[in-house]
């Protein structure tokens, strides 16, 4: 009968569930997206884990950010009472980088045009069953130039991996000879090309994108998906916010209208355009009146993780659950009688019930002491946590990759699937939970917090998070003030 915590399956759901009465089409426009998500739920490490990525991207703000304050536009399903967006050029907080670029070519439309420069350049966007060769021959050279080039410079090499949407711009000098030759690899990275007297001289030309820092804020008045959806967030960056305040917050079942989150973000731009946000700097969530901040650290060895602003991390050493979309079939209970044996034996884990097949999470950090099959347990994976604690995963299908004893494992990944293996009635993951060699009940054992931020860390953390939780209060001083005055600088 106790309230299931943090149940994943839920808090997805929730990120995009209306309220009662909320609008059927909204809600059936949401369906789809749905099934995108939960299909789209990860795997893999912690980090992948706990932050869903999606390649949707939602409808953004095109304007380019210079302080714009927007208001929302009135939606028939509008989930916001209030929403405001500001988003500001911010080179004092962030250390933003924009090199200046030597040579910009105009991006082709057509497959083939010039660009007016003297000599002439001529642009090639390379396609599907293109090779170098063929591409050389459209430019009017050869497969000699191609020798000459990779025989005079050894970045030529690269040009051996071009892929089908890249584009490749030649030069030729007044004999017909290629002069230059410019790679574009992706949006950031190409490489250049210059003959001279010793031969071709290569350039690599990586672009760092213009970082501006944005900041969004909205009061849910539906769903969380639809208050940041309304504020013009895209899907992805909405998943990170909920992913941060996952451990404290429980997206299932205690979202309520009127809770109000704040986040600030990077947004990468490239020669003014928009070419995707960046990692989440500082949040902050009002569930039912209660504050919570958070704040993105990165470590001397390059890690970012997210801590309150005093330096205590936002995510627990566990996961409560180690299953997706799994719903509990048996609680913890010392006097349960034995679905199969029909005698009393203690169950002493959570029996969640799931699809065979379903990939089974470590709950924590730490390293494999058993894999394999265990009498009536079938195949079981147990997992040792530091000094104190003990996971136990049972009645799997099959173990996760790499998976026997002495392996090392990072919470959320995988280590088995959900399978009916030993004394079992069906598919399911049994799950114990040992704090000193006693085993304790999963759901509500107190889990520890992860680590915080060690003393002698902390003027560090502290120099790198202050201004960016400064920023937050004051972008949070500034869009009342444009609420207020409903002005556009
Ligand atoms: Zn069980």
């Amino acid at each position: 009968m106790e309230p299931i915590k943090k149940h994943y399956k839920n808090f997805l759901i929730s990120l995009f569930q209306q309220f009662p009465k909320g609008h059927l089409a909204a809600a059936s426009t949401l369906a789809a997206g749905l099934c995108f998500v939960l299909a789209a739920v990860p795997s893999g490490n912690a980090e992948a884990t706990r932050q869903t990525r999606l390649p949707l991207d939602l409808p953004t703000q095109a304007t380019p950010p210079k302080f714009v304050n927007h208001t929302p536009s009135n939606q028939p399903h509008s989930g916001l009472t209030s929403t405001l967006g500001v988003s500001l050029r911010l080179k004092d907080l962030v250390n933003s980088t924009l090199n200046p670029v030597p040579l910009v070519l105009a991006s082709a439309t057509a497959e083939a045009s010039t660009i007016k420069e003297e000599p002439k350049w001529q642009e090639f966007i390379v396609k599907s069953g293109d090779s170098l060769s063929i591409i050389f021959q459209r430019a009017g050279l050869n497969d000699r130039d191609i020798y000459e080039l990779f025989n005079e410079s050894a970045e030529a090499k690269e040009l051996r991996r071009i892929v089908p949407g890249q584009t490749i711009a030649f030069q030729l000098n007044d004999d017909g000879k290629l002069h230059q030759l410019h790679y574009v690899k992706d949006t950031l990275n190409s490489l250049n090309f210059t003959r001279s007297e010793d031969g071709f001289i290569a350039k690599k030309i990586e672009r760092q994108p213009d970082i501006q820092v944005a900041f969004r804020q909205a009061t849910i008045n539906s769903s969380l998906f639809m208050a940041g959806k309304d504020a013009g967030m895209a899907s992805n960056l909405i998943m990170e916010l909920a992913n941060i305040f996952a451990w404290d917050i429980d997206f299932a079942l205690d979202i309520h209208r009127g809770d109000q989150f704040r986040v600030m973000y990077e947004e990468r731009y490239l020669d003014g355009k928009k070419i995707g946000t960046g990692a989440i700097l500082a949040a902050e969530f009002t569930n039912q009146g209660k504050t919570f901040q958070s704040v993105r650290y990165t470590n001397a060895e390059g890690a970012s993780h997210y801590y309150t602003p005093s330096g205590e991390s936002m995510r627990k050493e566990f996961l409560r659950m180690p299953v997706d979309f799994a719903r509990i079939s048996s609680h913890f209970n010392l006097n349960r009688k034995h679905p199969i044996l029909h005698t009393i034996r203690a169950h002493k884990g959570t029996d969640y019930a799931a699809a065979r097949g379903t990939p089974i999470k470590a709950s924590g950090d730490g390293k494999v002491i058993f894999a394999g099959r265990k009498g009536g347990y079938g195949n079981t994976v147990i997992l040792q946590h530091g000094q104190a604690y003990q996971t136990l995963y049972a009645h799997m299908h099959n173990f996760g990759k790499g998976v026997k004893v002495g392996t090392r494992v990072r919470q959320g990944q995988i280590i088995g699937y959900v399978g009916t293996t030993g004394l079992s009635t069906g598919p399911h993951l049994h799950y114990e939970f040992y704090v000193n060699g006693v085993v304790r009940n999963p759901m509500t054992v107190e889990l520890p917090k992860a680590r915080s931020i060690a003393s002698a860390e902390k003027a560090n953390f502290l120099a790198q998070t202050q201004p960016v939780v400064a920023q937050l209060e004051a972008f949070k001083g500034s869009s009342r003030l444009a609420m207020a005055s409903d002005d556009d600088n």
